[in-house]
């Protein structure tokens, strides 16, 4: 497959496409991203790597944390953890509290805001270092350890961050919320501000593609259960309450973040990391998407 020639079309096609997103302005650290920004990334189960733009650059991977976090619940907690969050599609924005009410507290799934809070009041629970240890959990899974915290985001998360405040008060109300929730949202927000370029998450991604395996050294991080798990819960939950049309569009478990970045995995084939600030109405990257979907159009590859 000459998947650096099709890369080449999908930038050309990207660069004459008018965009109508915007760049996510909750926090300002974020609403000063340069909206021009533009990156793809594609590295195969063979090694080999292909690419345009800026996949170097770092940018806030927000969302796409939410994937780190639950691979690593899943791996110390195990199965409990499905007691305090749920695996359906929520069908509303990332924030909604609409849907905790009725369903007393257990958030729909780990990939929207209340799962992934109840998700690091579960790390917070049983991690030594919470902060430290996620760090470099990330840091081992993307083989790089020149991934590092945004503490300017992380704060600014905590200042703007009324919404979590509300999510998680409301868990901890009807219990389940362990910690204390300052403690959880600090971390929470911490594993938001991940930053990160193309390239690393690329990388990082390559167990959920390679069966829980290294590249080259075959080694096992995680079990092949987790991953069939995880891959699944992307491909249902990864893009709030667009899941269902990436799906549609793209054909690939995937998950996204409001910095604009968008990780999606072939699997046994690649993955795919893709990077452009403006989001849509949904908080999806408006051109991450449309790479995305060319990219299994042009391949005539996706896991349907
Ligand atoms: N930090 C953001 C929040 O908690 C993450 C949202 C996202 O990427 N969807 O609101």
């Amino acid at each position: 497959m000459d998947y650096q020639g099709i890369l080449n079309i999908i930038e050309k096609q990207l660069k004459i496409t008018p965009i109508t997103g915007k760049v996510a302005d909750y926090i300002p650290p974020l609403a000063k991203v340069n909206p021009t920004h533009l990156a793809m990334y594609l590295k195969c189960t063979s090694g080999d790597e292909f690419y345009f733009g800026d996949y170097q650059e770092k940018f806030s991977i927000q969302s796409i944390s939410k994937v780190y976090t639950l691979a690593l619940a899943k791996e110390i907690i195990g199965d409990q953890l499905w007691k305090r969050v749920g695996v359906e599609p929520s069908g509303n924005p990332f924030n909604s509290l609409t849907q905790l009410e009725s369903e007393k507290g257990i958030p729909r799934n780990p990939f929207i805001n209340a799962g992934s809070i109840v998700v690091a009041d579960g790390l917070l629970s049983v991690l030594e270092n919470p902060k430290k240890d996620l760090l470099n959990f990330v840091r081992k899974i993307a083989s790089d350890n020149e991934i590092y915290y945004d503490e300017k985001v992380a704060a600014s998360e905590k200042k703007h961050g009324y919404r979590n405040v509300a999510l998680i008060n409301y868990m901890k109300s009807l219990n389940n919320i362990e910690n204390h929730p300052e403690d959880v949202l600090d971390f929470y927000y911490d594993q938001c501000s991940l930053s990160m370029n193309c390239q690393q998450l690329a990388k990082s991604f390559m167990l959920f593609a390679n069966e829980g395996k290294r590249l080259g050294t075959n080694e096992r991080v995680f079990n092949s259960q987790s991953i069939k798990r995880i891959n699944a819960i992307m491909q249902t939950c990864g893009f709030y309450d667009e899941a269902g049309e990436f799906s549609y569009r793209v054909g690939l478990p995937g998950k996204s973040g409001v910095g604009g970045g968008i990780v999606a995995l072939h699997p046994k084939h690649y993955t795919v990391a893709v990077w452009s600030p403006p989001l849509n109405k949904k908080g999806n990257s408006e051109l991450g998407m449309k790479a995305l979907e060319e990219l299994t159009s042009l391949t005539g590859l996706s896991i349907f």
